[in-house]
């Protein structure tokens, strides 16, 4: 398992609802675990390592062992403001931007034996939150990022456009 970049194709199409836990979930989540740990980062989308499916891992902190599993995983509530604030992405390395999100989020989800749940979050996590479940509808932060930052980053996204064009050939 591995970070898949932009623009491959998985991390722009809606991914799959689960109708149960999959026989390999144990497998899929140490997998994601790993890459998420290798990489540092306190989000991750299964379509993120290639697999066209709603579960996401979150972590408030990035510590190892403090991520959480969320199956199907669907925001229920927008609450308080919209704010700005600076987002980065495993799957476009070297871009950063700043996108409007909401302040607090109630996400329902289920958990890894597939127990309905909710969670309410709110700041880094809420905003975190809101990112991954973009992932599986296919929604990648850059579309709405600020302007301004999507100027500044154009010449970076050509060339990840064009180092997956090579990888392709
Ligand atoms: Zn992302």
């Amino acid at each position: 398992m591995r970070i898949v970049y932009y623009p491959d194709p998985v991390l722009l199409k809606p991914a799959a609802t689960l109708e149960a836990v999959p026989e390999d979930l144990a497998t899929i989540l140490e997998g994601m675990r790993h890459v998420m740990k290798l990489e540092r980062g306190i989000g991750l989308a299964a379509p993120q390592v290639g697999l066209s499916l709603r579960i996401i891992l979150v972590s408030e902190t990035g510590e190892e062992g403090d991520e959480q599993v969320l199956i199907n995983p669907e925001i229920v509530k927008f609450e308080g403001k919209k704010e700005w604030g600076e987002e980065g992405c495993l799957s476009f390395p070297g871009i950063w931007g700043e996108v409007l999100r909401h302040e607090r989020v109630v996400v329902r989800y289920r958990d890894e034996s597939f127990a309905e749940c909710e969670m309410k979050a709110e700041e880094l996590l809420a905003r975190v939150l809101q990112h991954e479940i973009d992932h599986l509808d296919g929604k990648v932060f850059v579309a709405k990022m600020r302007e301004s930052d999507r100027i500044r980053n154009k010449a970076r996204l050509q060339e990840l456009r064009d180092n997956f064009e090579t990888l392709q050939a």
